[in-house]
């Protein structure tokens, strides 16, 4: 399948990975929008949000709890931060294998635009 998120779980195309499991790994955005951005991303390939199964139930909820981790251990869970997933042209996704955009490091803007 020819999905950047793949290759770089395959290590095919190298990332700074920052947090791995057995569900699922985190690495940092290459483009990042903040002082931290980071994605986490499963390791089972899911094509957007909308193709999420109720077995995805268990694994999207993991993808939160290492966001929450990422920002305890990166020090910036107090001050606050952003999480979000972008669904299909509307959201603005462009790499099509989910992942949850973990930003933190300065405060965020609201609306998106
Ligand atoms: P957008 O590109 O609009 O942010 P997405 O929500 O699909 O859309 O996010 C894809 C993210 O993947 C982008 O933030 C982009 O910078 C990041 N990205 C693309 N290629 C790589 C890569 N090789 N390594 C790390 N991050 C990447």
């Amino acid at each position: 399948m020819d999905c950047l998120f793949c290759k770089i779980l395959d290590k095919e195309i190298p990332a700074e990975v920052i947090y791995e499991d057995d569900q699922a790994i985190a690495f940092r955005d290459i483009n990042p929008q903040a002082p931290f951005h980071a994605l986490v991303i499963p390791r089972r390939h899911i094509h957007s949000l909308n193709e999420l199964q109720p077995d995805d139930r268990e694994t999207v909820g993991h993808l939160v709890m290492v966001a929450s981790k990422l920002a305890e251990e990166h020090g910036f869970a107090e001050q606050g931060y952003r999480t979000l997933f972008n669904c299909n042209s509307h959201g603005g996704q462009t790499v099509y294998h989910i992942h949850l955009h973990v930003l933190g490091g300065k405060p965020m803007g609201w609306p998106p635009y």
